[in-house]
């Protein structure tokens, strides 16, 4: 028996599964989906694996043996094990990372066991030499994290029965590890600086190097679970802080998942005579067409979030389970409500602000079988569920359903419409502003499309006035028109909710030198530093350094510093000085550590605790503010002119979105959008809510410069330390690409469009590189450009670079 094994640790340069013998007497233990402990390369170290595959052959050459079998059941089910390879072949990732990003955070932490022993001095005749020598090993064993390492030993060397021998004896007690406990208001957390880290950059200590590869796999834990699962102390980790090896922050804890599980009495939810007969259509598609892929473009306020309810609805009475998704951690806890107060606790939550702990204890429900519901970021997409009916994406065309900054870089659309096919089930995605792709889709007759295009009960859409600030005089706030501050003025008086939308790139603070034009920049990447007023400090967004406010220019020593741009916080600040009776609250997406934070602020707001609420792009979509009825959006400019094919698709959307939270409960809502082009057309289409005519514009540019829809974007990333290497890659790539596809271009269509440096150029001591190419994204193209980067990868000249290719991914 042979299994085919994925094995942790390996790079793209070498991957594939590897092939291991199955010792006789254990045959029966070896599955698919199961854990195992091999021996691996030259120095025969062990490493963790997963069972991909099994084969009845007789080896043509001698093989290694599994050493130990970590599950006694699979870990992944066959369905699961299908995706790993999907994602394998569709995206540039190798096995492990495919297996990595479908489990839970940190489960291979978590299944370990801890054995508990008891000294027993009866029955010593029946031990056998070994067993009596293992006995006086934990016998001496100084703790219980040495009694764990004793067994994990022999468990990895094959030694299971002499365990399990011990274990019937009751000197050993097996029990599963105790997982972290909620109850602090915030937790101590850690994360690597640079997720990319090489551990062998650096001299590390032992233990060190435990918790950067405990780091590495999982992103950021608490200092608890580090600690706990690393069997270090805090110092440990402190130290790696001081050396700027890992960053510590604070993280409020999210609400646990269930507080509000019961389901109240209701009134029963009648749907419109439109949202009904798109909840038929549906119904029918499911019925007669299954697996297919549905459109719903319903525009904002028309009730897509009922249709949901009433879908799921009918899911659960024919027994079948459902993912729905939502673009933003933030959105979760609004859905989640709605969800609650309709179907009571059978629902699990999937996203990455869960502690670990949580997320396993999800995870075990749902595979289980004890959900009907799962709810969650785009990771929910990788649910367990074996009897899933329905996938649903809600604002379908946001890019935070595409996995860029790590591999696999897969698009959460594409996952799930792999799912439902495998599993015969309907996958439906909504939006008010639909992506341009998906609406193409649907034109083609690929995905059927519904429309939702009246406001429930009559709301009307508000009415919105576009502020030309060529000629409107400023106020006295930064940014913001007389007219639109009287607007405000005028809502706080009618003791109504507004909100204000800045848009990031425009609105931060930079200190930059009068004299010379220095600009105060982050030393590891290439970007300004933000002044952040709570603390005095300037911060980097990007890696999360930060330093005191220098008082003289670095650069001539001259002491005119300034500090210029407009920050959310000194928007804040004139606001509120501006009208100081009214309830201020400030929402900081740029500032990622206090994500977390947003929940609690958003609940505040929506029971009408502030009166004003000032934000970048993450108080623009989704959420459902009955009392709001003014929005301003500040500066609408800055979107139209990205160097991104969508920066329009993304401009129109936003504008839209943000327009559409005005006006959502029984009053009618007013937005105000301030902008030096007030002639551009998509300003316009946004203004009017109008996409049907936005895309068609879009969609006849998108043909003419040749751009999705109509082909693929494949973007080849290159990074390393040294600027040179890094330039030195990047060509060696387009040579090597070249050479692979001289002659193959009727085959294997596609158009390089150069090499380029990203927005960013450096990040976190790294500079970066990219190459675009159009494509199409099919299985002949895809083999070759893994063959061009393995081979390019593998080059000496790429010793020290990270290569990678992303197909459709945000090229920003
Ligand atoms: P969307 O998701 O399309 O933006 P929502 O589903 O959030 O819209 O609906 C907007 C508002 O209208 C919500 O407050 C919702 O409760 C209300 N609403 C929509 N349809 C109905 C209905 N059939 N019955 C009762 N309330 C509804
Ligand atoms: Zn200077
Ligand atoms: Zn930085």
């Amino acid at each position: 028996m042979i299994a085919k094994i994925a094995v942790e640790k390996t790079s793209i340069r070498f991957d594939r599964l590897f092939d291991y013998a199955v010792p006789d007497h254990q045959q029966a233990q070896a599955k698919i989906g199961c854990r195992v402990s091999v021996p691996f390369g030259n120095a025969n170290q062990y490493r963790q694996g997963v069972i991909l595959d099994i084969k009845n052959d007789q080896p043509e050459i001698k093989l290694k043996t599994i050493a130990g079998f970590l599950d006694d059941q699979p870990i992944l089910s066959s369905k699961m094990v299908d995706i790993v390879f999907y994602l394998v072949h569709s995206t540039f990732c190798t096995y492990y990372e495919a297996i990595r990003t479908i489990l839970p955070a940190g489960f291979s932490y978590f299944l370990k066991k801890s054995y508990q022993f008891i000294d027993r001095l009866e029955g010593l005749e029946n031990y056998s030499p070994h067993q009596l020598e293992l006995l006086s090993f934990l016998r001496k064993a100084a703790n219980q994290q040495e009694v764990d390492r004793i067994v994990q030993h022999q468990l990895e060397s094959g030694r299971r029965a002499d365990i399990d021998f011990l274990i019937q004896q009751q000197v050993l007690t097996p029990s599963v590890s105790s997982k972290r406990k909620l109850g602090d208001k915030t937790v101590n957390m850690v994360k690597m600086t640079d997720p990319e880290f090489d551990p062998s950059s650096c001299k590390l200590s032992q233990k060190q190097k435990k918790v950067v590869s405990f780091l590495l796999e999982l992103g950021a834990v608490s200092i608890k679970e580090v600690c706990y699962f690393c069997g270090v102390t805090d110092i440990v980790v402190k130290n790696l802080a001081k050396q700027g090896i890992v960053t510590l922050y604070e993280q409020e804890v999210y609400r646990t998942p269930y507080e509000a599980a019961t389901p109240t009495r209701k009134p029963e939810l009648v749907l419109t005579p439109q949202q009904q007969e798109v909840l038929d259509g549906l119904l029918h598609q499911y019925y007669t067409n299954r697996p297919s892929v549905a459109l719903l473009h319903g525009i904002t306020g028309s009730g897509k979030t009922q249709v949901f309810l009433k879908l799921i609805e009918k899911m659960i009475q024919m027994g079948k389970q459902t993912i729905l998704m939502v673009p933003e951690i933030s959105l979760t806890p609004q859905m989640l409500q709605k969800f609650q107060l309709a179907f009571g606790s059978e629902i699990a939550v999937m996203h990455s602000s869960l502690s670990m702990g949580e997320q396993m204890d999800e995870y075990k429900r749902i595979k289980n079988g004890e959900v009907k519901i799962v709810i969650g970021t785009r990771s929910a997409v990788f649910a367990p569920l074996e009897q899933l009916g329905l996938i649903i994406m809600d604002e379908e065309g946001e890019s935070t359903y595409k996995s860029s900054d790590m591999s696999p870089r897969y698009h959460t659309r594409d996952v799930a419409k792999y799912r439902c096919i495998q599993q015969k089930a309907l996958l439906l995605l909504a939006s008010a502003t639909p992506s341009v792709e998906s609406y193409y889709a649907a034109k083609q007759g690929v995905y059927s499309l519904y429309e939702l295009n009246q406001r429930y009960a009559d709301a009307q859409l508000p009415e919105v006035t576009l502020i030309d600030m060529r000629q409107e005089p400023s106020s006295l706030i930064t940014g913001v028109s007389e007219y639109l501050a009287e607007e405000i003025a005028r809502n706080l008086q009618q003791g109504e909710q507004s909100i204000l939308l800045l848009n990031r790139r425009g609105y931060r603070s930079v200190l930059s030198c009068v004299d010379c034009g220095w600009v105060a920049e982050c030393p590891h990447c290439s970007v300004g530093m933000t002044y952040h007023r709570a603390n005095g400090y300037l911060m980097c967004h990007y890696c999360g350094y930060s330093q005191e406010l220098p008082k003289t220019c670095p650069e001539c020593g001259g002491s005119h510093l300034m500090l210029t741009g407009q920050g959310t916080q000194k928007i804040e600040e004139e606001v509120q000085q501006y009208f100081p009776d009214a309830r201020v609250l400030r929402m900081d997406a740029d500032t990622t550590f206090t994500r977390a934070a947003l929940e609690s602020k958003i609940q505040s707001f929506s029971k009408g605790e502030y009166d004003i609420l000032i934000g970048t792009q993450i108080v623009a979509k989704g959420l459902d503010f009955p009392n709001v009825t003014l929005v301003g959006v500040l500066s609408a400019d800055s979107m139209l002119f990205g160097d991104d094919f969508k920066c329009h698709e993304h401009a129109f959307s936003m504008l839209t979105q943000v327009v559409g939270r005005s006006g959502r409960g029984g009053k009618k809502g007013r937005a105000y959008i301030q902008t030096y082009n007030p002639d551009h057309p998509v300003i316009r289409q946004a203004a009017s809510q109008d996409y049907q005519s936005f895309y068609q514009d879009e969609i006849v540019e998108r043909e003419a410069f040749f751009y999705p829809p109509f082909c693929d974007i494949c973007l080849v990333g290159i990074t390393g330390r040294q600027e040179q290497q890094v330039d030195i890659g990047a060509r060696l790539f387009l040579t090597v690409l070249k050479q692979a596809t001289k002659g193959l271009r009727q085959n294997i269509p596609m158009k390089v469009l150069g090499r380029s440096k990203p927005y960013i150029y450096k990040m976190n001591n790294k500079y970066r590189q990219r190459i675009i190419l159009k494509c199409r994204n099919n299985t002949a193209f895809r083999q070759l450009m893994r063959k061009v980067l393995v081979y390019t990868a593998s080059r000496k000249e790429c010793s020290n670079l990270h290569l990678y290719c992303d197909i459709n991914g945000e090229i920003n």
